[in-house]
């Protein structure tokens, strides 16, 4: 059988098993607190998700708050040796200038910041977020080596209309067009979040998200295969769903072969929900 053949089979197979531990991936619960909390609630809740997270876990814990609140929360972080790490909920692509209201990643590196998301579909759809854009914000980040967490995910029309699918590969492949692979290593992160699960409490049938999650790896195997190299590099990427998720659904979702950990919005300001999920991950 040829280089080719078998690597086309070794895909196929990834696509049916679905369950391939070929790497040992990380597990990642971040908690995406959008426009929400004061400083003062925040300063509360990061207390208490950080005297529940266990510094020996086996999942990292990432706390995106909005960012005014990311310097005085890693200064309590940073006091309490608490095992959380923080992220940012979004970047320019620009390093500086005249760019009112944006925010640069340099900003975010002087910060000690080390995750950015990026694509969120609430940045997408309210503030026209192009795959363009997301490609220009990815290959920024990646530059000054941050760790983005890219978020792809269809709408409730795109699902009803069988697009799925469609619309997750080409959000993948259009936000790499001009990255390579090389450039992602150790510092890539997707996660899977269908537009309609969000904020919305419906969550996505667990072995649903799994499929699309696994399709999500086939993508990126295929995206970045080389000729003489038959690794699967979409088994090497952590890759997060995210939609409605809690404390009382998060299990199901956990123990889904393909499913890395939980990209949380809501349940992330409840600090008991959010160390359930921690738990269910860990
Ligand atoms: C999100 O904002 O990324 C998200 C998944 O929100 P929620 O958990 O509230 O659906």
């Amino acid at each position: 059988m040829s280089n080719f053949n078998q690597l086309s089979l070794k895909l196929e197979l990834n696509e049916i098993l679905g369950d391939r531990k070929l790497e040992n991936r990380p597990k990642i619960v971040a908690g995406n607190w959008k426009m929400h909390a004061n400083l003062k609630d925040s300063q509360a809740l990061i207390e208490d998700v950080g005297r529940f997270a266990k510094a020996d876990a086996n999942c990292k814990v990432i706390i995106i708050p909005p960012f005014t609140h990311i310097f005085p929360l890693s200064l309590i972080v940073e006091k309490n040796h608490y095992p959380l790490v923080m992220g940012a909920q979004n970047m320019y692509y620009e390093d500086k200038g005249a760019y009112t209201g944006e925010i640069s990643p340099l900003m975010l590196v002087d910060l000690d910041i080390k995750y950015v998301l990026i694509g969120h579909s609430e940045r997408r759809q309210l503030f026209n977020e192009s795959n363009q854009i997301v490609n220009r914000k990815l290959q920024k980040a990646l530059s000054h080596n941050l760790t983005p967490i890219l978020c792809v995910g269809e709408s409730l029309d795109e699902r009803e209309a069988g697009l799925t699918d469609q619309v997750v590969k080409r959000q993948i492949v259009a936000s790499l067009s001009t990255i390579d692979r090389e450039s992602l290593a150790n510092k890539f992160i997707v996660a899977y979040e269908p537009v309609w699960a969000i904020g919305t409490g419906q969550v996505c049938q667990a072995n649903e998200a799994n499929r699309v999650i696994n399709l999500i790896r086939f993508t990126l195997s295929q995206h970045f295969k080389t000729k003489d190299n038959d690794t699967l590099f979409g088994d090497s990427i952590p890759i997060l769903y995210g939609g409605s998720v809690k404390g009382s659904n998060a299990k199901e979702l956990a123990v889904q072969p393909d499913i890395d950990g939980a990209l949380v919005g809501g349940s992330s300001l409840i600090a008991p929900d959010f160390c359930e999920i921690i738990k269910a991950f860990s």
